[in-house]
């Protein structure tokens, strides 16, 4: 299974239209939206252009201290104009005018690692979770993720909670070791695990989070190794791969013996059609259309 990750924090409808029209034209049949109304009409809608029905959707949300329910904020009194921000930014969330567009920051941190006065800082901002989510489950969302790397215990079972009383076909956990070590990580999904199911859940094993800027073996270390921390676990669940994503991933899984239900792609898979999905005229231009949708096969086809 090949998920496609608009990102969690990913509010900017058109983007994610695009993407899954994309991506969805090149076989991708399951992508990862944030939590929104919004955002899933668009994902919809997208999906419609494609001329598919068999599209599935997995919307996300975070515990607080998860980075992927962050968002960039600058303080302007400290900038000095150096534009490192703007130029690094994977989602050209920063306007030239070193203002946030704060519907496409996902919350990477690129920025604030780049800032050479320490004039960004990454926010928390939360949906409303308990409203939200029975709204995506009635309107044919059938798997819901959570993000748990934040130390708030209560937030994570509050939140965990909410998502399995609306019963979603699949729940997904989305977990890496930034904070963590194998032991806290292996409880927290074998406490959480506890009263689902057995292969109801999917263990989504980011390597390192919104890493995924290269194609190569290194960049998708970790979300192999992270993969097989879970793997040794034995536990009833699903296993797949995020976090540093790319082409290299199944080949690296497969040599390492992980069995994977599936891998999800978010940067590098954003990145390697976004000179096309980025145009004014895109949806004017089938050329432009047709050189995306064939960079996204092949990617597709190197996960399989
Ligand atoms: S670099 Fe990342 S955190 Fe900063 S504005 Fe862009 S998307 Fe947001
Ligand atoms: S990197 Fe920091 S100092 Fe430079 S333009 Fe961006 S916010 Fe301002």
């Amino acid at each position: 299974m090949f998920k496609l990750v608009c990102g969690a924090g990913n509010e900017d409808c058109e983007s994610v239209k695009r993407l899954v029209f994309v991506y969805a034209c090149a076989g991708c049949k399951l992508f990862d939206i944030s939590a929104r109304k919004e955002i899933l009409e668009s994902a919809k809608e997208g999906g419609k252009l494609a001329g598919k029905n068999d599209i599935q959707y997995c919307v996300s949300i975070g515990i607080k201290g998860d980075k992927h329910i962050t968002k960039a904020k600058i303080n302007t009194s400290k900038c000095i104009k150096c534009a490192n921000c703007v130029r690094n930014c994977p989602n050209d969330a920063i306007l030239s005018s070193v203002v946030i567009d704060e519907k496409k920051c996902i919350g990477c941190g690129i920025c604030y690692e780049k800032c050479p006065s320490g004039a960004i800082t990454m926010e928390e901002k939360d949906v409303n979770y308990r409203e939200v989510l029975p709204y995506m489950v009635n309107n044919g969302v059938k798997y819901i993720e959570l993000h748990i790397m934040g130390h708030d215990k209560a937030d994570l079972a509050q939140k965990w909670k909410v998502i399995n009383d609306c019963n979603p076909e699949f729940a997904s956990i989305c977990i890496d070791r930034e904070n963590f070590g194998n032991k806290e990580v292996l409880e927290r999904i074998k406490d959480m695990i506890s009263i689902r199911k057995p292969y109801t859940t999917i263990i989504q094993a980011d390597g390192i989070p919104m890493s995924g800027g290269n194609d190569d073996f290194k960049t998708t270390l970790q979300a192999v190794a992270m993969a097989e921390v879970v793997q040794n676990a034995n536990l009833p669940v699903y296993i797949m791969l995020s976090g540093g994503t790319n082409s290299k991933t199944a080949e690296l899984a497969r040599m390492c013996g992980i069995d994977f239900w599936g891998i999800a792609i978010g940067s590098w898979a954003r990145k390697i059609v976004k000179p096309y999905v980025s145009k004014e005229d895109f949806w004017e231009n089938k050329e432009l259309q047709n050189k995306a949708i064939n960079i996204a096969k092949e990617l597709i086809e190197s996960c399989g």
